[in-house]
Formats: C-alpha cells, sequence, structure tokens
C-alpha cells in the first residue's frame, strides 16, 4: 500500500486552519496573550507565535514571508524562480534566491556530497515531490545519476546555469531557510519571543515570555509521542527521520531522503538527527546531511567543525548526544533510552 503522511498532514491542518482562521488566541504565560497564525507551505503544516507588543501584526508578517519565499522557491510552481532554473538551464535570479543556491553549493561542499542540492531528478523518479511514490529501477536510478552533482552547478554574478537534465532540489534547506528569515520579519517588528515551528524546522526567538528556556521535545521515530525534551532559546532546532515522510511497499518501507551515493533511500544505523545551531538554515542542511552520513560520519562531522550541536537516536536504541547540549536534553520520564554524550 502507498501512503503519503504529508498530505494526511496537510488535510488535518486545512482541517484546523478551518476551526482557528489564520490567527488564533492563546493564554500566554506572565500575563502575556500569545498570537499564533498557522497556514501551509512548502508542502507543510507551519506556525508561528509570538508575544508582546507587536506580536499580532508581525505573525502575520511573518506568514506573508514564508508564503512569499515558497512562491520563489518551489520546485513544482511553474512560477518560481527555482523552477526556470530547473526548465531552462540558465537564468538571471533574484538575490534571496542567489544565496539560497550559494548556500546550499556550500554546504554539499562541506559536507562531502551528502547534501546534494542536484539530486531533484531522482527524488522525482521516487515520487517524493508529487506524492505518487514509485520503486525506480535501478537502471533508472544509474542513469539519473549521471544528472545529479553540485560541481555541475555554476553561478556567475546573479546568472545560474546547469546543463541541460541538471535540476535544483530546494526540498532539504528551503524551510530552514525560510524560517530564518521569518524570524528576522518577527525581530524587525520589535517581537523579543517567539516560536516559529514550519514543519519541524524551530526558531526560537529570545526565551519564553516568563523568562524560561523553551522546551521542545524530540519524537519518538517509532511512535507518536516524544523521546526527551530540548530546554534552550535563540536558536534554532532542526530533525530530520524518514519517518516524516515515506512509503511501504511490500513490507518495505522506502524514506525522502536519498544517499546521492546510490540514489536510494538511506537505510543506515540513525532513525533521527536533530540539529541546534545558531541559524535554521545550518540546522535544515546539515540534519539532512547528517542523516545521510549515519552515526560515524555524523560525529567526525561534528568533531570537525563544531559550529552546531547535534542528538542522534539510532537503531540500537540509544540516543547520541554532543557535549554541548547534553545537559540541556533530558529522556522522557519513562523511556529507557540510554543517552550516550559525543565528546570532542
Ligand atoms: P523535511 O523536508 O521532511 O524536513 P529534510 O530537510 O531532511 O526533511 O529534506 C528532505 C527533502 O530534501 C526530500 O524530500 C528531498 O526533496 C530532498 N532530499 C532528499 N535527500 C537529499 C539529499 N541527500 N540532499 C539534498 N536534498 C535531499
Ligand atoms: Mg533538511
Amino acid at each position: 500500500m502507498l501512503m503519503r503522511k504529508s498530505v494526511m498532514n496537510i488535510l488535518a491542518a486545512v482541517c484546523m486552519a478551518a476551526v482557528l482562521c489564520s490567527c488564533s488566541f492563546l493564554g500566554g504565560t506572565n500575563g502575556e496573550t500569545a498570537q499564533k497564525t498557522e497556514f501551509l507551505a512548502m508542502d507543510t503544516y507551519m506556525s508561528a507565535t509570538a508575544y508582546g507588543e507587536g506580536a499580532e501584526n508581525a505573525v502575520t508578517l511573518a506568514k506573508d514571508e514564508v508564503q512569499r519565499l515558497d512562491k520563489l522557491w518551489s520546485v513544482t510552481d511553474e512560477n518560481s524562480e527555482i523552477y526556470a532554473v530547473n526548465g531552462s538551464g540558465e537564468v538571471t535570479v533574484s538575490g534571496e534566491t542567489l544565496e539560497l543556491i550559494s548556500f546550499m553549493l556550500d554546504m554539499a561542499k562541506r559536507t562531502g556530497g551528502a547534501l546534494e542540492p542536484t539530486l531533484y531528478p531522482v527524488v522525482k523518479a521516487w515520487g517524493f515531490t508529487s506524492g505518487e511514490n514509485r520503486v525506480p529501477s535501478s537502471d533508472e536510478i544509474q542513469s539519473l545519476l549521471q544528472n545529479v552533482g553540485y560541481e555541475k552547478v555554476s553561478v556567475s554574478g546573479n546568472t545560474v546555469t546547469l546543463p541541460v537534465g541538471v535540476m535544483l532540489d530546494t526540498g532539504a534547506v528551503g524551510k530552514g531557510y525560510a524560517s530564518d528569515k521569518a524570524a528576522q520579519v518577527l525581530k524587525e517588528n520589535g517581537v523579543k519571543s517567539a516560536l516559529i515551528d514550519l514543519g519541524g524546522n524551530i526558531v526560537l526567538v529570545g526565551k519564553k515570555p516568563d523568562g524560561e528556556d523553551w522546551k521542545i521535545g524530540v519524537r519518538d521515530p517509532d511512535g507518536d509521542g516524544v523521546v526527551g525534551i530540548i530546554s534552550a532559546s535563540d536558536c534554532a532546532i532542526v530533525t530530520s527521520g524518514a519517518y516524516e515522510r515515506n512509503f511501504t511497499v511490500d513490507g518495505t518501507v522506502y524514506g525522502h531522503i536519498i544517499d546521492p551515493k546510490d540514489g536510494r533511500p538511506v537505510d543506515n544505523d540513525i532513525l533521527s538527527v536533530t540539529v541546534i545551531a545558531s541559524e535554521g538554515r545550518l540546522c535544515d542542511a546539515l540534519s539532512t546531511a547528517l542523516f545521510v552520513m549515519g552515526k560515524d560520519g555524523a560525529t567526525e562531522h561534528w568533531r570537525t567543525h563544531k559550529d552546531f550541536e547535534m542528538i542522534m537516536l539510532c537503531k540500537d536504541g540509544q540516543a547520541y548526544v554532543t557535549e554541548g547540549i547534553a545537559d540541556r536534553f533530558e529522556a522522557e520520564e519513562h523511556s529507557e533510552m540510554k543517552i550516550n554524550v559525543i565528546e570532542g
């Protein structure tokens, strides 16, 4: 049976949005009223919650910003700049799109191609962009991989050139990038306390209005609950896992994160990886790439760069947590998961 979780999530979100309208009032802490807006963009359910003066206007502007970027960067919207680049091979793009593409290329280099921005033809063949999932043959994958490789993309000024057949995919980084822009909009509008959640790409602006850290749950990859809680403020938190979007054929589960080396869904020792860093774009790019690298590769990447922290939930039932976040991550009360600290 083919199943596409995101469609179900979106249907649920549409129903919720219909009940709540786009803005809803929630009880805040310390007398502050929360202003929350919920919306759909980038094929997922999103929300922004802000506190304090000007918050109502600010969350609406943040939503507008994310929806504007979705129009610019969607791989399927015929009017987007990424669609234009993918279609004609040479396009002059806006400064923002250039920034996104340059960032994706930098991260591809940094991760040795584990983050592969030109994977679109392969992702498409597995049906992850259309929802019509299928298992492509090895021959088909091999032939599509001929057109994959970030070094094939050339950028000169604002002009991006792709050889015929090469196509960009913004799926692994777009939400993270948009979350930073949304946070910027909130801050420009005077917000000092907010939580942005773009389909699991979280950005925390300041602390909670009562001055405490935010508490963010890390989802159980095998169930609906959370396995632990991160206490944090003023940072971004992004999780990648195969459970987020997948389909099952003949008992085999195929996840939406693809190993660029073989063009097949990643199947290694990691169930999910959560990245904590100052910016959403870095967290988003890394969570996808570290998932591809597996536990040892991800650990080595952390030791080399140290500009992020991570929590890996692995198939051995254990959590592997870098030392900089270990004292801010607490396992759920009834969890039997063992937490191992990764040291530098
Ligand atoms: P999500 O979008 O669920 O938050 P990710 O940020 O990990 O998850 O991005 C996964 C998406 O990125 C896939 O749906 C696909 O479009 C694209 N993708 C899959 N594998 C890779 C990869 N190795 N490098 C870059 N993009 C990828
Ligand atoms: Mg990502």
